[in-house]
């Protein structure tokens, strides 16, 4: 930061604070340490000390540069330089031993720099650089007193890449300078002879560690720290593209781009306008999106400066970096000026309270500790100036190469460089683990974005800050049309009655051993239509079906949408209460039902029909003489949750389930030759089988009531009616390729696995079994009819989430924001559906229907709606769709859709209770556990059991009983 605070505005409150302790504070310098002292580790050291040997062979916490020497370089004379800047500075000739438990730095009287050099002269770029990046990442063993490596790497005769390697532990980016400033001139003046101007050194790095140990943190500093970052989330969830690991490898690169330099040229008079650093206004900026990436408002990013607040300690070289945090409360969609102020005022607060180290604010805060990520923070801020640098004379040209070595140590680190007021760029530093450089580029392109919208106007909402690209709106357009548009001009009763015409005599439907032919199954459903019909009742209400699985089902629907009306289906499962509340809020007066349930239906004013009489008392040829069907009439009413408390109809047109059903004549190669029906009629999965079966020819198979848990019987029925085709949940599906030998899915071709989460292990054991059976996974909302994405599942997707997929022809996704914008490739925002599958909404309710269903505001032709579903989402880079989670307390529990406080309403009717909250237990074996023991188990392992005594010890949140159980643990593992 000091080496950013020369360009400081005068006035502004970095300058004010950084004058004021210079000024009014003088105090007794550092003295030297008294003779013969054993010298701890700064508290700073200790920490690197500690995560070095917890990751002993990693090389992130190796400090590395790359410097490039044009012209006559005397390699002899440069070397001989460093080791004079070394006798100058006791820290480039120490390292770190442990005695019983105690870390402590040994001072050796000559430097032991370990060199290489490498001719590399005709050498690829690519060889070179992989060289370089050897040098850099070779691990230091930090009792081993050579903590520094220098490695020359000659390109050309005149032409040299020189590979300063230090570990941290000893260095910083400060130190970088004053090491270069010292051997510059020691370079240009040892062969003269000519006296060097390089300061007296007072004291030495291990003076500063043996005062700061003497010293005791400030009290006031503390109670600061204790109060501004109380209660701090425990980790910053930004979208990754892969799964966080439980130990993480600390790979990592680096992404850099410049600015345009309009774009730096106005953030700079921005910053002068408002009286406020680079450094504040841009990390601001970086707050904001990692907002947008993550919808968090609280914002807490790490930002490391040079603790050295004092003249002397200027002159040292060492390792003096500490960490300030940085929280922001992004809550209120303040303006960005608004939000500048309150970081510029945090800024400000953070470095009057500095001097208390990130060690002991984790020591006292304790958050929660994991192996896998970084307490506090995850993600860093740097900003600097870059530093001119020193001349090696006149024949010499030297410059900083941009060199990256590959590693990360936290999630993700935004370098703002600044070289000049027109020349800024930024580079991401990120973890490999965690992301993909193609993400990371979207983000640099998303960040310019978000500075361009502040440059335009500093008093927007932080919410309309623009942040996707072009390319990115462009590709969902593309997405979303990417499947030909199907406009059925047919409605789902004239594609069955093209089939019984083309195939009267094929068996359309079957339960057990009974069956129907297309013909037998028309002239029935012919009938039901005709007695309905003359009943003249009101196209308006729906018709109840009140039945079980069975051959008059098929009939009572065909029948019903036939004569123009809407079926209503009634599961005899149902409570009692449930039956009565769906007939009075549909306003259903006709309810068709069988025998075994008569007298289920206690409501008088409803009209309760035996569809078996009607059948058998009518003439089965009467053609049917109802009023033209359109579009916009409703084919079903299907009740489902309705986060209000009580069940809602959605309402579905023929439009609706034509286009629905015909958009799978698309997607799927083959039509459903025999389809096992497993769905209950009262779920619009059973929409799938029913309607796309009987509209192109195939024969539909009714699953009986618990057809799953009776597996001899499925087995057979499965062998027997040659199956091709089902559709069911996947939890069953688990089950059942488990269960079932394989020889019954001899004829199975595709199955299609639906309704909620598909676990990515089923994947696998799919491949295994059924090597040859396509599988689908479709997602879609009661809603949107059915289905709105779907994703073919290769055994390729095992390795990772399987997505949803894209977007069915004729249906449109917007993944959005808080903000109603689009969010980017990766990020997750709630999922609204638009297009043909829309549903007319939720029946007789339109207060409810319009909160739930909107004006599309992004697409001017649509004339649909768009339907909200609640549903969190992201867009994979290839546009397949992930599937996240939902944004409400809605479960999925065996296919039912449940709202928890639906339940929690019904307990709180019961007078004595005041207050409920219902949890979903799973018991599904994929759901993540981020439980602390685990995580910290898998990271114990191959340890010996005194090293993870030691681990677990330096945590300090465990009881000794708890640190042997854990110790025991991984041994045993
Ligand atoms: P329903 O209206 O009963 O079909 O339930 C629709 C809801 O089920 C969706 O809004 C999702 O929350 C969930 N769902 C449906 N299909 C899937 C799927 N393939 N993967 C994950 N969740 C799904
Ligand atoms: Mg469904």
């Amino acid at each position: 930061m000091r080496s950013g605070s020369k360009k400081l505005e005068k006035g502004s409150l970095l300058d004010k604070w950084l004058n004021r302790e210079k000024d009014n504070k003088p105090r007794k310098g550092i003295e030297p340490r008294p003779n013969g002292v054993s010298v701890p580790l700064s508290l700073g050291q200790q920490r690197l000390l500690f995560l070095q040997q917890l990751n002993p062979e990693n090389p992130f916490y190796n400090y590395a540069d790359a410097y490039r020497f044009k012209g006559n370089l005397n390699l002899d004379l440069l070397l001989k330089s460093f080791v004079s800047v070394a006798e100058n500075h006791e820290i480039l000739r120490t390292s770190f031993k442990v005695k019983d438990g105690q870390a402590f730095q040994t001072i050796k009287n000559s430097a032991n720099f370990e060199t290489s050099k490498y001719d590399l002269r005709n050498r690829s770029p690519e060889d070179i650089q992989k060289i370089a990046v050897t040098e850099a990442r070779k691990p230091f063993d930090l009792s081993s007193g050579s903590l520094v490596r220098l490695s020359f790497l000659q390109l050309a005769a005149e032409d040299y890449l020189v590979v300063l390697t230090m570990h941290h532990i000893i260095f910083d980016k400060w130190s970088m300078g004053i090491l270069l400033r010292e051997v510059a001139e020691t370079y240009t003046k040892l062969p003269n002879g000519e006296e060097l101007e390089i300061p007296r050194l007072d004291i030495q790095y291990a003076d500063f560690v043996y005062w700061q140990s003497q010293k005791e943190i400030e009290e006031k500093d503390l109670t600061y720290w204790e109060e501004k970052l109380a209660n701090s989330p425990e980790l910053l969830n930004l979208p990754t593209d892969f799964a966080r690991p439980h130990r993480p490898t600390f790979n990592g690169a680096y992404f850099t781009k410049c600015f345009p330099e309009i774009l730096s040229k106005k953030l700079q008079s921005l910053c002068r306008e408002r009286k406020t650093t680079p450094y504040v206004f841009l990390l601001t900026a970086y707050k904001i999106l990692l907002n947008r990436y993550t919808n968090e408002n609280d914002i807490l990013v790490g930002s490391p400066f040079t603790n050295r607040d004092r003249l002397e300690l200027e002159r040292l070289i060492g390792f003096f970096n500490d960490t300030l945090v940085l929280r922001s409360d992004l809550s209120g969609n303040p303006t960005f000026v608004e939000l500048l102020e309150q970081v510029k005022q945090t800024t400000h607060e953070a470095f009057a309270h500095k001097n208390t180290p990130f060690e002991t604010l984790v020591k006292t805060l304790k958050p929660e500790r994991y192996l896998n990520h970084n307490p506090l923070f995850q993600v860093m801020f740097i900003y600097h100036n870059v530093p001119e640098m020193p001349s090696f004379g006149d024949d010499l040209e030297l410059e900083h190469e941009p060199f990256d070595f590959g590693v990360a140590k936290f999630d993700l680190t935004l370098y703002i460089s600044e070289k000049s007021e027109r020349e800024m760029s930024a580079t991401f530093e990120y973890s490999k683990d965690l992301f993909e450089e193609e993400t990371i580029d979207r983000m640099h392109r998303h960040l310019e974005n978000l500075l361009e919208g502040i440059a335009e106007n500093p008093n927007q909402q932080i919410s309309d800050l623009p942040l996707i690209t072009d390319e990115e709106k462009e590709q969902f357009f593309e997405w979303n049309n990417a499947s030909a548009n199907v406009i059925s001009p047919k409605l789902i009763v004239d594609f069955f009655e093209d089939q019984v015409r083309t195939n009267p005599d094929c068996t359309a439907i079957s339960v057990q051993n009974s069956r129907f032919t297309y013909r037998e199954l028309n002239e029935r459903a012919n009938a039901v239509a005709n007695y309905l019909l003359s009943l003249n009742l009101n196209r308006k209400q729906p018709i109840g079906l009140f039945l079980e699985s069975s051959l008059e089902m098929i009939v009572g629907i065909f029948g019903i949408l036939k004569a123009g009306f809407a079926y209503l289906p009634l599961d005899a499962e149902y409570p009692k209460e449930r039956i009565d509340y769906i007939l009075e809020d549909s306003g259903a007066s006709i309810v068709l039902t069988q025998d075994v349930f008569l007298g289920k239906i206690s409501d008088e004013t409803i009209e309760v029909h035996k569809i078996g009489e009607i059948i058998t008392s009518a003439r089965l040829d009467a053609p049917i003489l109802s009023d033209p069907i359109s579009k916009d009439d409703l084919a079903y009413i299907m009740y489902t949750s309705g986060r209000t408390g009580k069940p809602k109809g959605v309402a579905v047109t023929h439009g609706n389930l034509a286009y629905s059903t015909a958009a799978r004549f698309g997607l799927y190669s083959e039509r459903p030759e025999t389809f096992l029906l497993f769905s209950s009629f009262s779920f619009d999965s059973s929409v799938v089988g029913i309607f796309w079966t009987l509209a192109t020819g195939g024969h539909l198979v009714l699953g009986t009531r618990r057809i799953e848990q009776d597996l001899a019987g499925l087995a057979n029925i499965l062998e027997k009616e040659k199956i091709t085709h089902t559709l069911l949940l996947p939890s069953l599906y688990s089950q059942l390729i488990k269960s079932i030998p394989k020889s019954a899915f001899d004829s199975l071709d595709t199955v299609i696995v639906a309704g909620e989460v598909f676990p990515t292990s089923l994947c696998k054991e799919h491949f295994e079994i059924l090597p040859n059976v396509k599988l689908y996974n479709e997602y879609g909302p009661t809603e949107a009819t059915v289905w709105t994405t779907a994703h073919r599942i290769i055994l390729e997707d095992s390795g990772s989430k399987i997505p949803i997929g894209k977007p069915i022809s004729g249906t449109k996704v917007y993944i959005l924001g808080d903000n109603q914008k689009q969010v980017p490739i990766g990020v997750s925002g709630e999922m609204y559906i638009g297009g043909k599958g829309v549903a007319k909404g939720y029946f007789n309710d339109l207060e409810f229907t319009n909160t739930r269903f909107i004006q599309n505001a992004f697409d001017d032709t649509a004339e649909e709606k768009l339907y909200r579903t609640g549903d969190i989402c992201r867009y994979r880079s290839d546009g397949a769709i992930e599937f996240i989670g939902r944004k409400d307390d809605q479960v999925k529990v065996r296919g039912f859709r449940i709202e928890l406080n639906e339940i929690e309403e019904a307990i709180k009717q019961d007078t004595e209770i005041i207050d409920a909250i219902v949890k979903l237990e799973s018991i599904n074996e994929e759901i993540e556990t981020n439980d602390e023991t685990d995580v910290l188990l898998n990271a114990l392992r191959g340890l010996k059991p005194e090293e993870a005594d030691e681990v677990l010890r330096s945590i300090e949140n465990f009881s000794d009983e708890e640190i042997q159980s854990m110790i025991g643990k991984t041994a045993s593992a």
